[in-house]
């Protein structure tokens, strides 16, 4: 799909209307793609982060759920937080978790009137899902709602040339 573009870089670079954070519940910021964020956007992020947990999610925010802050010093105006599933942990649920994190992130995204979205590999990192399998989901669930939605466009960014190849050859295998 010629509104898919696929990636290597630094998610925290990207200059699209809203990138997509690899959160955790915490919303307090972590390792990989979400401390990168962090620190490269600024306190202003983490200032929003508590605030939502504050009034919105006392108890954390549930995987496969999102919320959205302003982006700090990033150049996207937003950043989507979203909760990955832990691949250990999601048992029979875990495609369907990772799915919603891909879909309801694109949801918010198009009521904050963001045409362009950029996505991490959400969950293959510190999660540990499978790249193979994780690429299959992101890209259907993607691919399903852009479908409904021909003025968006999203790019999945790659931290390294292994983790672009795994997802092109899983989208090429299966689709
Ligand atoms: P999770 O906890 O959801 O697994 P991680 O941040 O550990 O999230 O990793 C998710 C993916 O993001 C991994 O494939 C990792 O290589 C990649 N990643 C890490 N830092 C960046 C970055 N700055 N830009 C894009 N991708 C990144």
């Amino acid at each position: 799909m010629d509104r898919i573009i696929i990636k290597i870089g630094d998610i925290t670079k990207e200059n699209v209307c809203a990138i997509v954070n690899a959160a955790n519940c915490s919303l307090m910021g972590g390792g990989g793609v979400d401390g990168a964020i962090h620190r490269t956007g600024g306190s202003e992020i983490l200032q929003e982060c508590k605030k939502i947990r504050e009034h919105e999610y006392p108890d954390g925010l549930p995987t496969g759920e999102c919320v959205s802050t302003r982006a700090g010093n990033l150049a996207s105006m937003y950043v989507i937080h979203t909760v990955g599933p832990i691949y250990h942990q999601c048992g029979e649920h875990c495609d369907e978790l990772l799915a919603s994190c891909y879909t309801k992130s694109l949801k918010m995204a198009d009521t904050l009137g963001c045409k362009h979205v950029a996505f991490p590999a959400i969950s293959t990192g510190i999660y540990g899902y499978p790249k193979d399998k994780a690429a299959h989901i992101a890209y259907e669930a993607v691919k399903h709602f852009l479908e409904g939605h021909d003025d968006m466009e999203v790019s999945f960014v790659f931290h390294n040339n292994e983790d672009k190849a795994i997802f092109v050859n899983t989208i090429k295998e299966k689709h």
